[in-house]
């Protein structure tokens, strides 16, 4: 299967799964996860039209997106160290959001600039022990100090499902993000809150679009497998 085939025949699995789910076919943006993959291919995925790219290391995101011919959006998807929040730049949105040490470094780099960055709080909806993201019991509190932050700007919530067959456990994670992000927006904490739900890969961005997924971040569907198993890469960033 080229990359061309590939493509496309992910986006219409969205709109599929868009239909299914009763939503227009434009409510779910498409990220296309292009780590470990050359900036040949993000080019060449840029030339079908694809904008919106995600990365889960800052430094390799960094080195792409001085080497992209394309005019790209680029997202942060992994987990970011406090030491190399000097990479990151205020026109990447960041979807790992998920702790106050990094919420402070943050506000600490982009609030001394006059500038905001653009984040999602990432959480451990699946509550598997290790798995990246803020523990429900956690996010509270987290949300509360970010909102104290005004150098970022939190545009929606972030997830990984558990890697089960099992649908209504993958499922379940996601709505539990669904109901989360709902009561962010009712609190009202943060201003210009946009109900982002960042939730689905390959494997599973059918079950996060029924469940109101609003970006999925495919990677292997579109550009192939990687070297890496999928959970080493997605869990360290390294
Ligand atoms: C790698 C990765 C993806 C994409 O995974 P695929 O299974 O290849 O679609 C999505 N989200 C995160 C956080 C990742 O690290």
């Amino acid at each position: 299967m080229s990359l061309k085939e590939n493509y496309h025949r992910v986006l219409e699995n969205i709109a599929a799964a868009c239909a299914k789910a009763g939503r227009p076919a434009g409510d779910v943006h498409l990220i296309a996860v292009s780590k470990t993959h050359p900036v040949t291919l993000i080019d060449e995925a840029a030339a079908l039209g694809q904008v919106d790219f995600g990365e889960n290391r800052i430094a390799e995101l960094s080195e792409k997106k001085s080497a992209v011919q394309n005019k790209v959006q680029w997202h942060l998807i992994g987990q970011l160290q406090t030491n190399k929040v000097k990479l990151l730049t205020s026109d990447t949105i960041l979807h790992a959001l998920d702790r106050p040490s990094l919420a402070e470094k943050l506000q600490q780099q982009f609030g001394s600039r006059n500038e905001k960055i653009r984040a999602l709080l990432q959480v451990n909806c699946s509550r598997e022990p290790n798995k990246s993201g803020v523990a429900l019991e956690e996010f509270d509190a987290l949300a509360d100090l970010v909102a104290t932050c005004n150098a970022i700007e939190v545009l929606g919530l972030m997830t990984i499902a558990e890697d089960s067959d099992d649908e209504r456990t993958v499922r379940m994670a996601f709505a539990t993000l669904r109901s989360l992000s709902e009561r962010v927006a009712t609190r009202g904490i943060f201003p210009g809150y946009q109900n982002w739900l960042s939730m689905g890969m390959s494997g599973d961005f059918e079950y996060a679009i029924a469940e109101g997924a609003t970006h999925v971040r495919v990677g292997s569907a579109i550009f192939g497998s990687r070297l890496l198993s999928d959970t080493e890469s997605a869990e360290n960033p390294a």
